[in-house]
């Protein structure tokens, strides 16, 4: 690995994510297949059911972006290994391995509806193999588009899958209920996980985050967030740390009160989304690298001039000594004008630079 010469947009995330001192900020976007769908001209949910289509909307993405260092793959199915599927008049219905009903509006992403799995001893919990396609996504994205660019593999974080698996009131009420039961489900979903950590190895990805959304403090207390998420979070991260990959953890919403136990869980990079850039890098310091923290409503409701101050600000409060690198906090949404992309990419590279 260390005889890889990297490309500038490589080594400058690199360098952000080990805390050291870039040639200037890097801009990582959390852009995914709503945005690139559009920039590709196709519907984002025939991404979202098209492994191909998706690679090719995320490729089409740098090309007309070409000063983006880096953009994320997200959640993806194949359809052709899907267990059903239904077109309505409005929305197409899919159900994935696990038993998991989805729901996609035409031009939306699939939502997880329905849950065939109702206890946490069934044994499906340790066996339901249905994320892997966003591994699938990354193989099929162009070499030379992966050398230069970091394209950023997904992976869902144990406790988020098992939410996907059955549910957020069923894994809530678990909270209370059957706590015990609940982390045995959870630990399991570790070890189904490390088989799909090795093929993202293969794959060959330097660079991936862990969505782990549904562990918002908007959803569950820090206290929770300790007990069922950050124990499970920090294995499958070790586990990455094996291959040398990169590790970017990202927790959507208000973080106020879980930065500084996301730091232990051994990530290289939080996501900083509701919470106040500067009030997240005083709490960790330089224990480890943030990027954020644009608003996704500014970004498709604000003028890019706006865009433009906003970004500046973002770099005066977090750039100095390194570790840090520039984003939107969550995803970038659908209406997103493209100039205020372009604004942000034009603040990295007037006050970006160390
Ligand atoms: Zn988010």
């Amino acid at each position: 690995m260390n005889n890889i010469i990297l490309s500038k947009k490589h080594r400058r995330v690199t360098e952000a994510l080990t805390m050291k001192i870039p040639d200037r900020v890097p801009f990582v976007c959390l852009i995914d297949l709503v945005f690139a769908s559009k920039i590709s001209g196709v519907n984002v949910s025939d991404c979202f059911l098209n492994p191909n289509a998706h690679a090719i909307a995320l490729e089409k993405t740098c090309e007309k972006f070409s000063d983006i260092d880096g953009l994320y793959v997200n959640l993806c199915f194949d359809k052709t290994e899907l267990e059903d599927l239904k077109e309505e008049k409005d929305k197409i219905i899919i159900r994935t391995h696990g038993e998991i009903t989805w729901e996609m509006k035409k031009d939306y992403v699939g939502v997880a509806k329905y849950f065939g799995i109702k206890d946490f001893k069934d044994k499906r919990i340790r066996e339901a193999d249905f994320l892997r396609p966003m591994n699938t996504v990354f193989r099929k994205i162009r070499s030379n588009i992966k050398n230069e660019f970091v394209i950023v593999n997904g992976f869902t974080g144990p406790y988020s899958q098992l939410v996907f698996l059955m549910g957020i009131e069923k894994v809530l009420m678990g909270m209370l209920d059957e706590p015990d039961k609940l982390k045995n489900a959870i630990k399991s979903r570790v070890e189904i996980s490390k088989d799909w950590i090795k093929s993202i190895y293969e794959a060959g990805s330097r660079v991936v985050w862990i969505g782990e959304g549904l562990a918002s403090c908007d959803l569950i207390s820090p206290k929770q967030y300790e007990e069922f998420v950050l124990p499970y979070e920090r294995e499958v991260i070790e586990e990455f740390k094996k291959y040398n990959i990169y590790v970017i953890l990202h927790i959507c919403g208000n973080i106020d009160n879980t930065l500084e136990l996301q730091v232990k869980s051994g990530a290289d990079c939080l996501t900083v989304d509701k919470t106040d850039i500067s009030f997240a890098k005083e709490k960790v310091g330089r224990s480890i690298c943030l990027t954020g923290n644009l608003s996704t409503t500014d970004l498709a409701l604000k003028s890019s001039g706006f865009i433009y101050e906003n970004s500046v600000n973002c770099i005066n409060k977090a750039k100095k000594d390194g570790g840090f690198i520039l984003s939107s906090g969550c995803l970038v949404g659908r209406n997103t004008p493209e100039e205020n992309i372009t604004a942000m990419i034009k603040a990295v590279n007037n006050m970006g630079y160390y």
